[in-house]
């Protein structure tokens, strides 16, 4: 049944230069299934190897990692999954032998990798997967927003670790997509308050629909210190939500929080050393903690899609071959940019 199946994957070569090259799809391994990819979202980590300044991906590199479609051919020894099925793939590839993979903590692997970074990339027409980081897409979800279910798990990782109790107050630094996914979750999972803070008045907007109480945009004059204490009767937030990576915002994400209040950072920080107010730990006894990627995140965030607008998150669609134009558009600040997805 296999069919010569010829994919076009798409790569940066160099510093704002793409290409494409042309590879056949062979039949799959026998743990593996060949999938069709029908969608396939950018995400900032794309965005910084278009910029040649991702530290751990040299150029040149396929890229793409959010992404749906539909199986063509399963592995002979693959089960429960079958030509037709409707999926998403968790992009990560894990060891399956250091400590943290024997206790199950795959996402803190020593060897810890990705798809594209072994020349896999999703913006492509075929990828080949392991059947056992595949998931099946309920009929209710379209391929857009299967394609963002990889960013929900990041996103349901990261409020899972801030462990958001209902009637908190939760201030979200940052709507992005990680930032606005992050004030949807909170918000489900019961806080009060779900402020969020940028200097976008689009994603403000969005970050309404999809549950924030109260926006702040520092860029038109609003206060967030003023925000948080109207929001806390001037006690600052239960939690924050780092969801930037720059140094304003770390200190934010501290100096905003109750006493004993939880900081979790997601942002990734092009510049690494900042300088907080570190007393605050002290005599606030506040905790800091980061929260990378997922673990066991993706069922979750599968059975909570449905209840989150992923598609109403999509501002951007081109076909494949407009892959340098999607990557020039993501970078371009006057674009309302939130989710941009190619179509193969
Ligand atoms: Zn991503
Ligand atoms: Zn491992």
């Amino acid at each position: 049944m296999s069919d010569l199946r010829v994919s076009r994957v798409g790569r940066v070569v160099s510093e704002g230069v793409t290409d494409f090259i042309t590879r056949q799809v062979p039949s799959p391994a026998d743990d593996s299934v060949v999938i069709r990819i029908k969608a396939s979202a950018l995400c900032g980590s794309d965005l910084h190897i278009f910029k040649a300044k991702h530290p751990s991906v040299p150029l040149p590199a396929t890229i793409g990692h959010e992404f749906s479609g539909d199986i063509v051919e399963v592995g002979k020894h693959v089960r429960g999954l079958t030509p037709g099925d409707r999926v998403t793939v968790e992009p990560c590839v894990a060891c399956g032998v250091c400590e943290a993979c024997l206790h199950g903590e795959y996402g803190s692997c020593d060897q810890l990798s990705f798809i594209y970074r072994k020349g896999d990339g999703a913006m492509a027409d075929y990828i080949m997967v392991k059947a056992s980081s595949v998931y099946r897409l309920p009929d209710s979800l379209s391929y857009e927003a299967g394609a963002l279910i990889e960013p929900l798990a990041v996103a349901v990782h990261a409020v899972r670790r801030a462990d958001i109790r209902i009637g908190e107050s939760v201030l979200v630094l940052g709507a992005g997509a990680i930032g606005l996914l992050v004030a949807a979750l909170a918000k489900r999972m019961g806080a009060a308050e779900v402020i969020v803070s940028d200097y976008s008045a689009f994603r403000l907007d969005m970050a309404r629909t999809l549950g924030a109480t109260r926006t702040v945009n520092p860029g038109a004059g609003d206060s967030l210190e003023d925000a948080v204490a109207a929001a806390t009767a001037g006690k600052g937030v239960d939690k924050t939500l780092e969801c930037v990576g720059r140094e304003e915002t770390m200190i934010q994400a501290m100096t905003l929080l109750k006493k004993k209040g939880l900081a979790t950072v997601v942002g990734i920080f092009e510049n690494p050393q900042v300088t907080i107010p570190v007393m605050r730990l002290v005599n606030h006894e506040i905790r800091i903690q980061g929260s990378q990627g997922y673990c066991w995140d993706f069922p979750i965030a599968l059975k909570m899609a449905g209840e989150i607008d992923l598609e109403g998150m999509v501002t951007h669609r081109f076909p494949l071959e407009g892959l340098q134009q999607a990557l020039e558009t993501a970078l371009d600040r006057t674009q309302n940019t939130i989710k941009i997805v190619l179509k193969p």
